[in-house]
């Protein structure tokens, strides 16, 4: 349902926290946070209000400068905390955070079970994060690539790993996805709303198309790995 992501020189918890709360009026059931912290996976998920995440995060406070997070309106498994994202593959070295339905995750969960990955919720959005750990030797934007060329339906997803830390890779088809350019940090989100504290200068990513974000540059490519450029839109109105 909302997907916030940042990546720059703040505390990411913070940033994350406050970006996913404008987005509560949209509706969920749950919520979850990754950062990578001193090299390794760190997640935090939460069923109901985005304060129950909170309160979590409070007592085990999250030190990263780079994060993503997600509120999820469930459509494939209860809302649990099992269910809730991010999801991650087998190793926890990858964490997806996901907007939409993947028409074909029975099939492909199937085919990942055979390959030895073991599943760990219900959703359809969890066959993403297996699917990413099947193709990622060392450069995480072309196994998002390879990912979802295998998947039918809609994403907007946000994926870091720490095999190749220090990037968030983006990615949509039918569901909004947009880069918010701030002065050393980038924001990645759902619904523009969300960092237009931060920044109004934004890139509204296409379909089909892919970002990769790292803490001093910015990328935009097909899911064919060809370079798209894009253009640097002003957000005027106010909220
Ligand atoms: N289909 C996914 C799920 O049920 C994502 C739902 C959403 O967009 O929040 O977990």
């Amino acid at each position: 349902c909302g997907i916030v992501g940042y990546i720059g020189n703040k505390e990411a918890g913070k940033v994350l926290l406050d970006g996913i709360k404008r987005l509560e009026y949209r509706g969920y059931d749950s919520s979850g946070i990754a950062c990578i912290e001193n090299g390794t996976l760190r997640y935090e998920k939460a069923i109901g209000e985005v304060v129950e995440l909170e309160h979590k995060l409070n007592t085990n406070p999250i030190i990263a400068n780079m994060g993503i997070v997600h509120t999820r309106w469930a459509t494939h498994g209860a809302p649990t905390v099992e269910n809730a994202h991010p999801h991650m593959d087998c190793r926890c070295e990858i964490a997806v955070v996901h907007n939409g339905i993947i028409e074909n995750y029975d099939y492909l969960t199937s085919y990942l079970e055979k390959r030895g990955h073991i599943f760990k919720s219900q959703t359809d959005t969890e066959v993403l994060a297996h699917l990413i750990e099947e193709n990622l030797t060392n450069n995480l934007e072309e196994a998002v690539m390879s990912a979802v060329k295998m998947i039918e339906g809609t994403y907007g997803i946000a994926v870091i790993s720490t095999k190749d830390p220090g990037k968030i890779v983006a990615a949509r088809k039918g569901s909004p996805l947009i880069i918010g350019i701030g002065d050393n940090e980038y924001f990645i989100t759902s619904d523009v709303s969300a960092t237009l504290e931060h920044t109004r200068n934004v890139i509204y990513l296409d379909d089909l198309e892919v970002a990769i974000i790292t803490p001093d540059n910015y990328e935009t490519k097909t899911i064919e790995n060809i370079t798209s450029l894009k253009k640097i839109e002003e957000v005027l109105w106010n909220m």
